[in-house]
């Protein structure tokens, strides 16, 4: 049976992997600084760690007779523009510290097969209608946030690794990914969740907040194609970052429009000062689609799977007295 480790396994994309590898018939363990908020992970064993902590990553990576035959690292402190935009020192801090402990100790332990979860975010901003870019775009950089910076130096570190040791390395860059079981208020929430909050909590004919005018550029990618594309980018022989994402790119006003569509409700929306982040987003996809990826949910039918799934946490909490 194969051993797989899943870091950030109490997470949204992570809770989702560790999901995916035990259908796959892997044994898994799971690691977060937190339990999963939502569900009980299906991992076969659950570990609380700091992973910030290199005797914690040792832990994590510690098994009887060998090695993990894969590790899949997604712990992150992450969040959505609002979380990014204002907690730069704490990004840059606690996940260069994770990424420097888990990928030295990773190639160390002799590890045959590394993920790392990247992000979009390494690229520069884009004007609408630019032609697409490519991996390979991302140098020079000029990311727009620290959180794509510190992404940029750990990807660099991971083939540096892989270089000076037989550990195989795949990165994926993530578009940005939403559905069920993710996080969907508080600050952290990204955009599809917290608009499908604010039209679950408004009145039809109502109004919801948005930042900005609404013309930023987005592609949007449904949980379970991330995970299929994760999937089959770590088992592929595809060296060096590769994007993984939806090419349907829509503006936030557009996703305001499908989120009530599917809801069913008509809502005005309000300009207001917030981080918008990048202008727009164009990216290839022709490295994930060489192997046979390609995304299954338009962004009508991810929010049809994810909206009633934080509707309900709306009215739970709600019923619950908590706002
Ligand atoms: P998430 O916040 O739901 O999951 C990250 C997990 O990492 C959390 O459960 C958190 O508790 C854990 N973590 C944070 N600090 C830790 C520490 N010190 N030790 C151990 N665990 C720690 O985020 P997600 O959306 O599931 O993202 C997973 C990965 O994908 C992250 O690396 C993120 O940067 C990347 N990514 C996500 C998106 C997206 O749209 N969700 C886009 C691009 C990249």
């Amino acid at each position: 049976m194969k051993r797989a480790l899943v870091n950030g396994a109490g997470g949204f994309i992570g809770g989702h992997l560790v999901k995916k590898l035990k259908k796959e018939g892997y044994w898994v363990r799971g690691v977060d600084i937190n339990q999963h908020q939502f569900s009980t992970s299906e991992a076969d064993e659950f570990l609380l760690l700091d992973l910030r902590e290199e005797e914690n990553c040792k832990k994590a990576l510690s098994v009887d007779h060998g090695t993990f035959d894969e590790v899949y690292q997604l712990a992150a402190d992450m969040g959505g523009l609002g979380f990014i935009h204002s907690a730069e020192t704490q990004i840059m801090h606690n996940n260069i510290l994770i990424n420097t402990h888990m990928t030295h100790n990773a190639a160390t332990f002799g590890v045959p097969r590394y993920f790392f979860s990247s992000s979009v975010c390494v690229y520069r901003d884009m004007q609408p209608g630019e032609p697409e870019m490519h991996e390979f775009e991302a140098i020079p950089a000029k990311p727009n946030n620290e959180y794509g910076w510190e992404k940029l130096y750990s990807e660099l570190m991971a083939i540096a690794y892989s270089k000076k040791s037989d550990m195989k390395v795949r990165i994926a860059r993530f578009q940005n990914c939403y559905g069920p079981e993710g996080e969907w208020h508080g600050g952290r929430e990204k955009a599809p969740a917290a608009i499908c909050r604010k039209i679950a909590e408004a009145n039809d004919g109502g109004e919801i907040e948005v930042w900005g005018d609404g013309s930023a550029i987005r592609s949007y990618t449904y949980v379970a194609d991330m995970i299929e594309g994760i999937y089959l980018l770590m088992h592929s022989d595809l060296e060096g970052p590769v994007n993984i994402g939806c090419p349907q790119y829509v503006s936030v006003n557009e996703l305001v429009e499908t989120v009530c569509e599917i809801a069913g409700k008509n809502v005005h929306t309000k300009s207001i000062d917030g981080p918008v982040g990048v202008h727009s987003r164009n990216f290839s996809n022709a490295r994930i689609y060489s192997i046979g990826w390609k995304a299954k949910y338009s962004l009508k039918d991810g929010i049809a799977e994810t909206y009633p799934w934080i509707k309900a946490q709306v009215e739970k909490n709600s019923a619950a007295g908590r706002k």
